[in-house]
């Protein structure tokens, strides 16, 4: 067989969204899958949309995330430059090719006749597809009018009658109407390649076998296949992916909070964990299994297992996903993606780095992403503490005063403030109030941290110091 090979090929338009990522991600396994290569690609031949930075962006994130090319503009390999700007001198020799074919031409029209057609189109109410003014002239009158100097494009002649069919590996046959093609321009009067040409002829040159992307270009693809018959060349197995939404089923973008993986991995969320969930979105394997490692994930990604329904991006489930890779980090590393929001929110100055490092081991199980640290320890940083409906009513209930009371008492004559001490405060209040269980333990950690729910009862007051601890008791 053939070796495969895939690539992803952003275009540097801004931070990498996790759609885009999750397209790299599918084409970096259905590479190894196979056995084959990744390649990536830098289609940045629209230089007014190019943003400064986004090139870097699309490094970084493949590399955080394991998504190592094969070839690719840093590594180099025997198909580049991988940097379509790098390569305008094979488009321009492609696309003069194909007007010496016989397969497309030299076209003069001015912007202002080009205006003029499109604004009898819209007045028409009909779609406005260029008039093939240009398509007949003779090599003298093109020659001539390259010798007046005046500006040409190239168009492909494309087929007017007829229909287009072609086969998606997600979702299936796809049949389009020859008759709403235009004459595509293929090359700018300034030299540039449009996008779909510059496309069409680097999957080609660097000999891709899988094309794997967004289903938003589903219907470019049979303008791609008019070229690849043009040149007589061999088309690649096209993979669309079924588009990333929201809950509302309305297409992931900027709007959406964390939707740049950069966020993400910013507010603590860690690469192998998104890589994972990003995985889950639009494939399934053939088991319930829902946790991969990279490596896992190249053994069982089948891509004939991708399926064509919107794959809704769900926060919930990315947490769920997050929070398994977080119970798995060593204490350092969960210091790692905490520490520097905490700083950031909170003034540390009379904290140890030890008292630090207890608060955050404690939440380890508690967090799903690093920055959530903040969150759940705010009661160790505000002066008071209220108490929701819940609180108040489970206070109000059975023991829960005289327990508070009898621990405040405990409590408040450690000499020494160690767990150990704590726990013994918490074993005399047991004795004394006579209550076990949810009806011990609930009143103190209500009065102490204003949550029904928490870390170990002991750690928490223990952090919180005897002052804190007294001072909310006695209220
Ligand atoms: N440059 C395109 C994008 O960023 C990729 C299209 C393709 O993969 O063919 O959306």
């Amino acid at each position: 067989m053939m070796e495969v090979r895939t690539r992803f090929a952003p275009s540097p338009t801004g931070f990498m969204h996790v759609g885009n990522l999750r397209s790299a991600i599918f084409a970096y396994l259905i590479a190894k899958h196979y056995n084959g290569k990744f390649i990536l690609r830098i289609e940045d031949t629209d230089q007014t949309r190019k943003v400064e930075g986004a090139i870097d962006f699309i490094y970084n994130t493949c590399n955080l995330c394991g998504l190592i090319p094969d070839e690719g503009p840093s590594n180099g390999g025997a198909y580049g430059p991988y940097i379509q700007s790098e390569r305008l001198h094979l488009y321009q020799e492609y696309a003069h090719k194909l007007v010496e074919m016989g397969q497309a031409y030299y076209c003069f029209c001015t912007e202002e006749r080009l205006e003029e057609l499109r604004a009898k189109a819209e007045a028409n109410k009909v779609p406005f597809l260029y008039d093939r003014h240009c398509k007949n002239l003779s090599k003298e009158e093109i020659e001539q009018k390259i010798n007046n100097g005046e500006k040409y494009v190239i168009r492909q002649i494309m087929p007017k009658t007829g229909l287009s069919v072609y086969n998606d590996l997600v979702y299936g046959e796809m049949t389009f109407e020859n008759k709403l093609l235009e004459d595509q321009i293929l090359l700018k009067s300034d030299g540039y390649p449009t996008y779909n040409f510059a496309n069409v002829i680097d999957d080609h040159l660097m000999d891709i076998t899988h094309v794997i992307r967004g289903n938003e270009y589903l219907t470019s693809t049979p303008k791609y296949n008019h070229l690849y018959d043009a040149f007589g060349w061999e088309k690649p197995i096209y993979i669309h992916l079924p588009m990333v939404v929201d809950y509302d089923l309305k297409k992931l973008s900027k709007r959406h909070g964390a939707a740049s993986f950069m966020d993400l991995y910013n507010n603590g969320y860690l690469p192998e964990a998104v890589v994972n969930y990003l995985s889950l979105l639009g494939w399934s394997p053939e088991t319930t299994e829902e946790i991969f490692s990279l490596e896992e994930l190249i053994k069982v990604f089948d891509p004939s297992r991708i399926n064509k329904a919107p794959a809704v991006y769900d926060v919930k489930k990315l947490n769920w996903v997050n929070s398994h890779y977080i119970k798995k980090l060593s204490l350092d590393e969960l210091v790692k993606i905490t520490l520097p929001h905490l700083k950031e929110t909170y003034d540390l100055s009379d904290k140890s780095n030890e008292w630090i490092r207890h608060l955050i081991e404690i939440y380890h199980n508690h967090i799903s992403y690093g920055k959530e640290i903040v969150e759940v320890t705010d009661l160790f940083f505000k002066k008071d503490i209220t108490l929701d409906e819940e609180c108040l009513e489970f206070m109000n209930t059975g023991d829960s005063r005289k327990v508070v009371n009898s621990f405040y008492n405990h409590v408040k004559n450690i000499t020494d403030w160690t767990i150990e001490n704590i726990v013994d405060s918490i074993n005399k209040t047991k004795e004394e109030a006579g209550v076990k269980g949810k009806n011990l333990y609930m009143p103190i950690r209500i009065m102490v941290s204003g949550q029904m729910h928490g870390p170990e009862l002991p750690d928490t007051i223990y952090l919180l110091g005897r002052d804190a601890v007294t001072d909310r008791l006695s209220k």
